[in-house]
């Protein structure tokens, strides 16, 4: 099923068990503003490429657009408004003042130099300027893009508003106005929501050695493969786009990372045997880490999965006939609007440091980040009580609560504003 279609269809399911006035989930159902660029490059061999690039900002109701932005061959406008729209749920979710935007660039990362990618990344920054800034829309790093292409971003801004404005993006390295424990904090913040949910199971239900597999070995998937390991769960799986690691008796995420970095792939390592991308997501385990990209576990590999519980670190990676197929046999799955928003907590961290200008001690980002997700989770464990729905259900239900109440007091005129820019 289409990501943006999924998307709205979870909006659906959720409103309809919450009774939601109909006029809110019909604002939430459209992006308040869409604008699509055209980005000339001068590449290294001298050509001139033009590259397609995108910026949603979905609703403002709670605060400014807040979302990454995400450089990949296959990105299109429905993917981008669909993860804007994740976006104003997931900020929702978890009470920080933001509401949801994203951005994309059509381009192969792994093609192109420092150089070409620099130049893409101001022009992208030249055709957005006017409708991005700290106060209005506050970008960040999402698939195949990171830090370095962050620092271009904030200095290309600030020179074209001719003032330093570190806090018009987040996930910048520390040197330029980053937070400490922004790089796991994605992971971490789901590591927080998977810890909260196995103290919700009676003691018969708990096991003391869980088996996990990671799909996705990137920012969120090695960060989370490491912090499980070291809090003692067995990683017998992890993935990247090249294939699958499997080794039943458990890996060490350390030394697969060393392995990636020097020779481009999990795959490679020693620490367990090669297995084909779509296989380990159906390796035995009881927690499946999703932190690679939407759409992986759907109707064609749903029956194959194993894991009791799924973690989703990565946005819409469950379509919705496998969510619903998967529910019904009694699989958990830990929502991305819930699971994956520690990403966005510290960003929102970051951009608070950046505003003040004054910085914060590694344990202070830490337990600030663990009681916003505790308090995450039982908001949204309340409304699965209250309501008899699943994880995800409840999620939705707790966000549109936040966003209803914001839109009836602001009045009619919020969120009703849409444009269409080319
Ligand atoms: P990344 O670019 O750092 O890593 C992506 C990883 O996925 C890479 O290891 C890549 O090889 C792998 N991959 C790509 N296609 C794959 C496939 N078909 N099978 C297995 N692995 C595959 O990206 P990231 O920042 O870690 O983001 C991963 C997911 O998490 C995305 O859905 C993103 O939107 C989501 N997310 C990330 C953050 C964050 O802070 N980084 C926050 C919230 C959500």
């Amino acid at each position: 099923m289409d990501f943006y279609k999924n998307t709205l269809g979870n909006m659906q399911k959720a409103a309809g068990i919450m009774h939601l006035d109909s006029e809110v989930l019909e604002a939430l159902s459209h992006p308040q503003k869409t604008l699509m660029v055209s980005l000339p490059v001068r590449m290294d061999d001298g050509t001139l490429k033009v590259f397609e690039g995108f910026r949603v900002q979905h609703s403002e109701l709670r605060g400014p657009f807040k979302g990454g932005i995400r450089y990949f061959p296959e990105v299109n406008l429905d993917e981008v408004k669909a993860l804007a729209t994740e976006m104003s749920f997931k900020c929702a979710v978890v009470g920080i003042p933001y509401g949801g935007g994203k951005g994309g660039i059509k381009c192969d990362t792994k093609k192109m130099s420092e150089g070409e990618l620099e130049r893409m990344t101001r022009k992208y920054v030249q055709a957005t300027y006017q409708i991005v800034g700290p106060e209005h829309d506050i970008p960040a790093p999402d698939m195949y893009t990171n830090g370095q292409i962050m620092a271009w971003f904030m200095d290309e801004y600030s020179r074209l508003v001719n003032k330093y404005q570190p806090g018009v993006v987040t996930g910048k390295p520390i040197e330029v106005g980053g937070s400490l424990g922004r790089d796991t904090a994605t992971a971490q913040g789901g590591v927080y929501v998977l810890e909260e949910y196995l103290n919700t199971l009676d003691e018969k239900d708990r096991k003391t050695d869980y088996k996990v597999v990671v799909q996705g070995f990137g920012n969120a998937g090695q960060h989370a493969a490491d912090i499980l390991h070291n809090l003692g769960y067995t990683i017998v799986g992890v993935s990247d786009s090249k294939g699958g690691l499997y080794n039943e008796k458990g890996m060490d995420p350390q030394a697969i990372m060393k392995t990636k970095k020097e020779k481009g792939s999990v795959i490679e390592s020693s620490e367990g045997k090669a297995v084909k991308p779509h296989e380990i997501l159906e390796v035995p385990c009881d927690i499946l880490v999703l932190a690679a990209m939407e759409n992986q576990v759907t109707e064609e590999n749903m029956k194959n999965i194993k894991a009791r519980i799924m973690l989703e670190l990565a946005n819409g990676p469950t379509s919705g006939d496998a969510d619903e197929y998967l529910s019904k046999n009694g699989v958990v799955i830990i929502p991305d609007i819930l699971a994956n928003a520690g990403g966005v907590t510290v960003s929102y961290f970051e951009w608070l440091q950046n505003q003040q200008a004054y910085y914060w001690p590694l344990e202070e980002v830490k337990m600030k980040l663990k009681r916003i997700m505790q308090e995450s989770f039982a908001r949204v464990h309340h409304f699965q009580e209250e309501y008899k729905c699943t994880m995800r259900q409840a999620a939705y239900i707790s966000a549109f609560d936040r966003l209803e109440k914001a839109m009836k007091l602001r009045g009619s005129g919020a969120n009703l504003r849409c444009k269409i820019y080319r």
